[in-house]
């Protein structure tokens, strides 16, 4: 079905897909906690390969210790690495953010940059990464394409592929910008609810009837 549909058929049926999820998930949100965007860019480091609440356990603690980049900076790398070790990957993860901290400091007078091809040279930070801080901090609009939206495009038709920044392109011209941040926090909220890795709830579904994948 997808690969026979127009882009523009597609285009109207994902703004009515968001439509029906909006109506459903009156609550979405971004699901990290944070208060400035320098924490969102500390969590969404953290946030790889590990769970948004597993994250927000760490954060709580880490957050009321470590304030600015220069307090990354003030502590040994194995006090880092165990203040951050139950999110996994957590050497990858110290290294990563004392070299963010090294960098905002030297180039950006210790404050989160506003663009993307900045905040990409920070280590650690990707598009996604780049895209979450910009639309949840900033309101500045930026697909966030992480395994949810990978998967739920893919079952929705929308796309055929599982690269990230293929899909954020083609994302891009399928919906108006002005939803890009409402949308990811939409199917983020589908994915944990109802379209299920592997389990998908599509009986229970808003929107299995304009879903080439629905069971
Ligand atoms: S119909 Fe099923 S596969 Fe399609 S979006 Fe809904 S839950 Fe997912």
């Amino acid at each position: 079905m997808a690969r026979r549909e127009s882009r523009a058929v597609r285009r109207e049926r994902l703004a009515t897909i968001l439509d029906r999820l909006a109506a459903a998930y009156p609550d979405a949100r971004v699901g990290l906690d944070f208060t400035t965007p320098f924490e969102l860019l500390i969590a969404t480091i953290l946030s790889a390969q590990c769970t948004d609440e597993r994250v927000n356990v760490v954060t709580k603690s880490l957050f009321a210790k470590y304030h600015s980049p220069e307090d990354y900076l003030l502590v040994p790398l194995e006090e880092l690495e165990q203040d951050i070790h139950s999110t996994g990957f957590y050497r990858n993860k110290a290294k990563n953010i004392r070299a963010c901290c090294e960098r905002l400091i030297a180039e950006y007078h210790s404050q989160v940059p506003m663009t993307l091809d900045e905040l990409v040279t920070l280590a650690g930070v990707g598009r996604k990464t780049a895209n979450c801080v910009l639309s949840n901090c900033f309101d500045i609009p930026g697909i966030t394409v992480d395994t949810h939206v990978t998967r739920i495009m893919n079952l929705l038709g929308m796309v055929t592929t599982t690269d990230a920044v293929a899909i954020e392109f083609e994302l891009m011209k399928l919906v108006d910008s002005e939803r890009w941040n409402a949308m990811n926090h939409l199917i983020i909220s589908h994915g944990r609810r109802t379209c299920i890795a592997r389990r998908p709830q599509c009986p229970m579904c808003p929107v299995a009837d304009l879903c080439p994948s629905a069971l």
